[in-house]
């Protein structure tokens, strides 16, 4: 990669909220975290199609997760179904164990700072 390319990407991420400074900063209503059988939480997504530019990246990193609809926007998927109808906070879906991280990285990659995450 462009070593140009990388330190502008360092530079955005230093000057850009956390997640959870995001999600603080929300006037919307987060849910309280789901209890896991085994113990912990368990992580949830959803994305704010009014912030989201379109761009695909979140389907790149983490397809079984997220999707591109011919509306040109993304949402979140549960299994098969896509939570469009409604999306927003509304579409929010609990992710595999397995997905964590990719969401995550969806999550701090994308370009609309659109997809909300709420872990324990
Ligand atoms: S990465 Fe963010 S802005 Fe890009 S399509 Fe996904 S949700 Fe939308």
């Amino acid at each position: 990669m462009d070593m140009d390319l990388i330190q502008a990407r360092k530079v955005i991420r230093a000057h850009r909220p956390s997640l959870r400074a995001r999600l603080l900063s929300s006037d919307t209503h987060v849910p309280e975290p789901a209890a896991r059988p085994g113990g912990g939480e368990q992580l949830k997504v959803w994305i704010d199609q009014d912030l989201c530019t379109g761009d695909g990246l979140c389907e790149e990193i983490c397809p079984r997760v997220f999707t591109l609809l011919d509306d040109g926007l993304a949402y979140v998927k549960d299994g098969d179904t896509i939570m469009n109808d409604p999306g927003g906070q509304a579409g929010m879906v609990a992710v595999a164990n397995d997905l964590e991280d990719s969401v995550r990285e969806a999550a701090e990659e994308c370009p609309g700072e659109c997809i909300f995450i709420e872990e324990g």
